[in-house]
């Protein structure tokens, strides 16, 4: 029986996880490391946290399996993504601790850079918006801050890369620097239409082209583990950042299919396949895992409080004792009793785009209860979901005929049947929620001939349940104009 190690790199923790080839999870290990806050707005990673927890999960993923790697077909990797670092290649040392992508440290940059009227080609080249999330900024704030570090990257010394070039340097020992194109389409750096890092835009970012790895697809072979270190030379064919991995795990291959993970954020991507839709909606327009010669696109949008709202009930409120007691509190009303809540803590995304943005809970009257509380805080998911699906819809002019689903919040069947409510669409939750770490193994197994091709994937796809919409379209909309309504209330507020 073959079997696929995928490596799957998150924010606060690695993880392990053994596939065979029907899909089933036979291992996982897990570990978290520290987040490092240096200054208000920033956030970094230890670089060797990050691979030292990597490495052991990896071994203990494959002694709880009782396996070795001799017994691993492909190795996957996945991983957060925008996160950056920068090493010295001939040390491997990092000259700097890997620059989060919740950093915030080039808001200033960023600005400079809107100033100069540079969003537009930025937007145009990458999809992407000027924002201090992406890799490029924080790629530049480290040659300008750290000493020496420009004069070394212009002499050809350091290496640039996202968490997924970083794992790779390290398995290998060094042999090689590369990255795909779902990571690389998140680094500003890199255009998405002709597949090449973009000279224009390091140009304007002032970064050297010796710093980049080699971008190659996402499904290939990016090289070996290095056999004197890890006993075997296992080979490394699967790349992508978390979310186009796990638009891959999804099975959602084919032009118009979305996905929605539901976790302490949304995470809302449609495949394009070909197409790179321009959106008018604030959505961004990325590269969805490659298999092949050809580049495949994705829309993608995020709710920046989607299951936090949850936590802020359990944690901040102290309304209830678990993520989990939210679902039979919300269930104990009908409904909200015209509450709404919108969750803008940080500001609201797409489609809005307006930092200003603050919380707010409307509708109270002296009837209004905690489970009305607790039910709105449910919907104001749903609702800042449908209104990306809306968003997506209108861009890719396509009508999207089902919704999949996963995450930590996807536990809560309440939840998705207000999602299935306001989309109209069926909602699916897939048997296996692990979607990312399997996007990944799918795209290791692809190269390595364990799987022909995305059709054999997608039919080992199951489904675990379905939540059909209970409420007419004329319901639908009038919900959602509501929150609309209420969206407007707390706009430019801070
Ligand atoms: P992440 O990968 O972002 O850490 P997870 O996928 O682990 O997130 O999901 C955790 C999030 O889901 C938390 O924000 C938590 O509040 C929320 N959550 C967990 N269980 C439920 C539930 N039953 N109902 C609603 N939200 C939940």
């Amino acid at each position: 029986m073959p079997y696929l190690l995928s490596l799957d790199q998150g924010t606060t923790s690695s993880r392990a996880l053994i596939f065979d080839e029907t899909g089933q999870i036979v291992a996982l290990a897990q570990h978290e490391f520290p987040q490092l806050f240096p200054q208000s707005g920033w956030v970094e990673h230890d670089p060797w946290a990050i691979w030292h927890t990597q490495l052991t999960s990896l071994r203990q993923a494959l002694e709880q399996a009782r396996l070795t790697l001799a017994d691993i077909a492909a190795i996957g990797i996945t991983n957060q993504r925008e996160t950056t670092l920068v090493w010295d290649r001939q040390t491997g040392q990092p000259v700097y601790n890997a620059i989060v992508w919740q950093d915030r440290r080039t808001a200033a940059h960023c600005d400079q850079l809107k100033a100069q009227g540079l969003e537009a080609d930025f937007h145009a080249r990458t999809g992407l918006l000027l924002d201090p999330y992406f890799s490029g900024t924080k790629l530049a704030w480290i040659l300008d801050h750290v000493p020496g570090a420009r004069q070394q990257a212009e002499a050809g010394k350091l290496a640039f890369g996202t968490v997924d070039s970083w794992l790779i340097w390290q398995l290998t020992e060094g042999r090689v620097h590369v990255t795909d194109p779902s990571n690389a389409s998140r680094t500003l750096l890199f255009n998405i239409h002709t597949g090449q890092w973009d000279e224009t835009l390091l140009a304007h970012l002032h970064i050297p082209a010796s710093l980049l790895p080699a971008v190659q697809p996402s499904s290939s072979l990016f090289g070996h583990t290095d056999a004197s270190q890890f006993g075997h030379a296992c080979p490394i064919t699967g790349v992508a950042g978390d979310q186009q991995a796990a638009l891959f795990g999804q099975a959602c291959h084919q032009p118009g299919m979305v996905k929605n993970t539901y976790g302490t954020g949304c995470f809302m991507l449609m495949q394009t396949g070909a197409d790179a839709k321009a959106s008018q909606h604030g959505l961004l327009t990325t590269r969805a895992a490659q298999t092949g010669p050809d580049a495949a696109y994705a829309l993608e949008g995020s709710v920046f409080v989607g299951g936090a709202v949850i936590q802020w009930l359990r944690d901040g409120l102290e309304m209830i004792p678990t993520a989990g007691a939210v679902e039979a509190l919300a269930a104990s009303v009908p409904d909200s009793d015209g509450v709404i809540f919108v969750p803008a803590f940080t500001g609201l995304g797409a489609p809005y785009w307006d930092p200003y943005a603050r919380g707010g809970v409307l509708g109270l009257h002296r009837g209004t209860t905690k489970a009305h509380i607790a039910r709105a805080a449910l919907e104001s998911i749903a609702f800042q979901s449908a209104e990306l699906l809306l968003a997506m819809q209108n861009d890719a002019g396509q009508t999207v005929t089902s919704l999949r689903v996963d995450g930590g919040a996807t536990a809560n069947t309440l939840l998705l049947q207000l999602q299935a409510d306001l989309c109209g669409l069926p909602v699916i939750r897939p048997k296996i929620l692990e979607t990312t770490a399997l996007g990944a193994a799918y795209l290791a197994g692809l190269t390595v001939g364990i799987w022909d091709n995305t059709d054999q994937i997608a039919r080992q796809w199951q489904t675990d349940r379905v939540f059909e919409p209970a409420i007419s379209a004329d319901q639908a909309g009038q919900r959602m104009a509501r929150w609309q309504q209420a969206v407007q209330r707390v706009m430019h507020w801070a």
